[in-house]
């Protein structure tokens, strides 16, 4: 927002530099054609964009400095067709104007409001553009001025007015460029966020099922690995839940350190992380075991604390069941047993001894 505001007024002073040139140059053009009235006019706006170029950014509505050098294109394009004739081309500041006037519109607060408000002021201006026309001194081109002189009047105006245009074009460019970054970015934002846990940034169930399934088709040997922090309910009781949340980043943190290119890492459900490794079974215990040895030699900061916790892990290898939903189940009871037993360890095996939790 705040980078926003900052580009917008750099974008209008820009303009109102560009016009405070043009007007200097039409400035000395009428004082050496004699044409005062004009000159006196083009001194004032000389003053005006100087203003403007130094101070606009000291006030807060710089649309206010659009609407006024609007004003002053049209009022400036209609007194020259009035008093030295419309053949000189300065409607063409007018028609200028038209394309910066609806980028400011773009930038409303409201757009709908803003093309209407800005759609009533350039038909406005057309039609006082086309009275100053209709109602030009007897002739197309005052006689003072000579043709040739007229000829290089109207080619400087056609120049600063597409001088003008392509800035208009080039603010417009740059506009549908960003807001199409900008869509881009919140489509990545949005894919990322429906296959991953936004706290964990893990991959969440979803997608980890879709995972499970290729490797539920596959032939390869795998682990499947199922975790849960200890005593996490008295983590958040005793320190608060934005330390637990806390607790969780750190732990998906160790753990993704560890299985590194070995495996995938999911957050399965509230503190439960389900780890699938793609290796044998000696392998995936020790590796398990790394995982719960990191775990508990961990020292997570929170404020002016250190935290430490330990997880329970239920181990399965991908031949001991059926399909997957066998494997987490049994992964799951093996975890039960190690809950039972005593708490941060892995449990691999179900023997007689623990089967009874
Ligand atoms: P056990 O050792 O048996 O696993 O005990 P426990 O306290 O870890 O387990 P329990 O199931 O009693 O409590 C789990 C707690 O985890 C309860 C829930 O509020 C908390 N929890 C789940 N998801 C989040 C989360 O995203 N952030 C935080 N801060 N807490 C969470
Ligand atoms: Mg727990
Ligand atoms: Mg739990």
């Amino acid at each position: 927002m705040e980078n926003r505001q900052q580009r917008e007024l750099l974008e209008y002073r820009l303009l109102y530099a560009m016009c405070l040139m043009v007007h200097l140059f039409l400035c000395i053009m009428f004082f050496r054609l004699q044409q005062n009235l004009l000159f006196v006019f083009n001194i004032f706006s000389v003053i005006m964009y100087l203003f403007g170029t130094i101070f606009m950014r000291e006030t807060k509505q710089v649309k206010v400095w659009i609407i006024l050098a609007f004003t002053e294109v049209v009022a400036h394009a209609a007194m020259c067709n009035i008093i030295v004739g419309y053949g000189y081309g300065f409607s063409i500041y007018a028609i200028m104007v038209i394309p910066i006037m609806y980028y400011v519109g773009f930038f409303s607060d409201s757009l709908k409001r803003g093309i209407k408000y800005y759609n009533m002021m350039t038909i406005s201006s057309s039609v006082i553009i086309m009275f100053s026309c209709l109602f030009t001194r007897g002739s197309n081109l005052i006689e003072v001025i000579p043709d040739r002189v007229a000829a290089k009047v109207f080619a400087v105006n056609v120049t600063f007015g597409m001088g003008f245009l392509i800035y208009a074009s080039t603010l417009f460019i740059q506009a549908i460029k960003r807001a199409s970054q900008d869509l881009h970015q919140k489509n990545e934002e949005l894919n990322f966020y429906a296959s991953y846990d936004a706290l964990t940034k893990l991959r969440n169930r979803r997608s980890m099922r879709e995972i499970l399934q290729i490797y539920d088709q596959k032939d390869d040997a795998f682990c499947m690995v199922l975790g849960d922090i200890d005593d996490f309910k008295k983590i958040n009781d005793t320190y608060g839940h934005n330390c637990g949340d806390i607790v969780l980043q750190e732990i998906a943190t160790v753990i993704t350190g560890v299985v590194d290119k070995q495996g995938v890492v999911c957050r399965w459900g509230g503190e439960e992380i389900l780890i699938l490794l793609s290796c044998e079974r000696e392998d995936g215990v020790r590796i398990t075991e790394r995982i719960r040895k990191c775990v508990e030699g961990r020292s997570i900061h929170y404020e002016d604390l250190t935290v430490k916790v330990s997880m329970t892990f239920g181990f399965a290898f991908y031949d001991e069941a059926g399909d997957i939903e066998k494997l987490v189940a049994l992964a799951d009871d093996r975890l039960y047993i190690g809950k039972g037993n005593g708490k941060n360890q892995v449990v691999s095996e179900t023997n007689k001894e623990n089967k009874q939790y």
